[in-house]
């Protein structure tokens, strides 16, 4: 079966999940929504998306020299599924119109928890997403605190987390967000959010976040310490990293910043210099009896795209998480580079 989908909202995340889902043998991408003609829209375009925006702005879409295929509306007829990639807080606005078209939803973390039935991420959960309506992928520190706990559970039952995560201020492309000077402590007072969003997905574990943001864009960086129950080794906890899909180990002699990550895969010809694994630093890893701490950087506009792509599966029932996980990080050369 080829699934097809729509994205609705092309910004940081949709323009993303729409290259994706384009490159899958198994979707097909019918259409995306903008509500603007703006530059994004004018890129969608020119890569041959279709374009479907609201009724009252046909004209200023043709007018900017783009066609137009109809509204969402129509597009929800055409499809099996949509991505809702629209401004956190905005998808659920769009909850009751997915329901009457009869489609799937995929909701972003930005959303709140209660928009779907399952909070998703592929290696923790994807079972329970299967066949369900409308799913929620969690957000980018989320996964990629998820994606560590997974790993560490491979090593036996994890008494805690703990974690300080030092957030991007904002997206490169968000000219009016800051701080461009200065840390802030956000919230002052801990758990930050991440900590209950983590819960969202894997229910019984003993989880505690702070988080500072930073003034910087390329990607967040994640300080974690985990106890575990049982000694562990230095070799062990490599060996899991190493076998998790989606965690890439990373030589601070060949890259010690978020820079030169960044740099690094804008090199690899990567569409938009994209990482998707969560890059943690084997230099990092410091293993005491079960006390475990590790360093790793999490490209936010990319980190939750394969969630995305493995998510449509789930919601549309046509894959099993192993195959899910092995096509999309075929299709999308995870772990193909610098690991
Ligand atoms: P964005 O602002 O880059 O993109 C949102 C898109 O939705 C834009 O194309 C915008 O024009 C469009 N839009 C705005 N209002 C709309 C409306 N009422 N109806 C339809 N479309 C509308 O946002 P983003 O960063 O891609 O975030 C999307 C979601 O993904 C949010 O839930 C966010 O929390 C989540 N997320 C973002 C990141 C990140 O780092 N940017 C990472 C993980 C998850």
């Amino acid at each position: 079966m080829v699934v097809k989908v729509a994205i609705n909202g092309y910004g940081t995340i949709g323009k993303r999940v729409a290259r994706a889902a384009a490159l899958q043998p198994d979707m097909v991408v019918v259409g995306v929504v903008k509500n603007r003609p703006n530059w994004e829209a004018l890129s969608a375009y020119r890569l041959g998306f279709p374009l479907y925006v609201p009724e009252d702005r046909v004209e200023a879409f043709e007018k900017a020299g783009m066609r137009v295929e109809g509204t969402l509306e129509e597009l929800l007829q055409k499809v099996d599924v949509v991505v809702d990639a629209t401004p956190g807080g905005v998808g659920a606005k769009y909850k009751s119109l997915y329901e009457r078209a009869g489609v799937k939803a995929v909701f972003q973390g930005g959303e709140n928890s209660s928009v779907a039935e399952v909070s998703f991420n592929a290696l923790a959960n994807y079972d329970a997403a299967v066949g369900k309506r409308f799913v929620r992928v969690v957000s980018c520190n989320t996964t990629g605190l998820i994606r560590l706990i997974v790993a560490m559970r491979e090593l036996g039952r994890v008494r805690s987390v703990r974690a300080v995560l030092v957030r991007r201020g904002a997206d490169t492309k968000e000219v009016k967000k800051g701080p461009i000077e200065g840390l802030i402590l956000k919230p002052a007072k801990p758990p930050s959010h991440h900590a209950e969003d983590v819960k969202t997905v894997i229910g019984d574990i003993d989880v505690l976040t702070y988080a500072v943001v930073a003034p910087t864009t390329l990607a967040h960086m994640h300080l974690v310490r985990f106890e575990l129950e049982e000694p562990v080794t230095r070799e062990d906890v490599i060996r899991a990293l190493e076998t998790t899909p989606r965690i890439m180990l990373v030589k601070a002699s060949l890259l010690s910043s978020t820079a030169e990550l960044r740099e690094a895969f804008r090199d690899s010809g990567r569409p938009l210099g994209d990482i998707y694994e969560n890059a943690v630093w084997e230099d990092s890893v410091w293993v005491s009896g079960g006390e475990v701490w590790v360093a790793q950087a999490v490209h936010q506009e990319a980190i939750v795209v394969p969630e995305n792509i493995d998510a449509i599966r789930a919601v549309m029932g046509v894959s099993d998480k192993e195959s899910s996980i092995k096509i999309t990080n075929e299709t999308l050369g995870i772990r193909g580079w610098f690991a």
